[in-house]
């Protein structure tokens, strides 16, 4: 085996970090790379998975007062409505324009679509798959009437 970055021969190879390339570095090159922990590795791409799920659906909407939601369930009834009018995960993906496997992620509920796939899920499966959501905080002065505005705002800052 050949160290990656001196290119000697070396007996005991180890993958190390350099300038965050993975690289099988000999003991003598070591000390320009961090030592590689496979705990490491996989983190990022952890995060950015909840990333992409959590913050994308909220941040288009936020000033509207109305926010439009994913349905509960909403993976299923793609697939259920796909099923229904006889198309592979393959045929859908073509008619959208996605590939296969993000239609069997989106069916899996590992990935949400979209905006403009959900439009195109809806138009082409004939199903509603977003619904308006109020705000949560218009609906609190009017849920406790002991409360005055004052009352609210107070609590609000707390
Ligand atoms: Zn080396």
């Amino acid at each position: 085996m050949q160290c990656e970055l001196c290119g000697k021969d070396c007996f005991e190879c180890r993958p190390g970090l350099v300038d965050g390339v993975r690289m099988m570095l000999c003991i003598g090159c070591m000390k320009y790379g961090q030592a590689v922990k496979e705990t490491v590795v996989k983190t990022p791409s952890n995060v950015q998975r909840n990333i992409g799920l959590i913050r994308k659906p909220r941040e288009k909407d936020v000033y509207a007062g109305m926010t439009k939601e994913l349905v509960s369930g909403w993976n299923g009834m793609i697939k259920n409505a796909r099923e229904k009018k006889g198309l592979s995960r393959e045929e859908l993906g073509f008619r959208i324009g996605e590939r296969t496997v993000t239609i069997a992620k989106i069916e899996n509920g590992d990935l949400r679509p979209s905006d403009s796939t959900i439009g195109k899920l809806e138009k082409e499966l004939g199903i509603t798959l977003l619904e308006e959501v109020k705000q949560v905080s218009a609906g609190v002065s009017g849920s406790r009437p002991g409360l005055t505005l004052g009352d609210f705002f107070k609590t609000e800052k707390k």
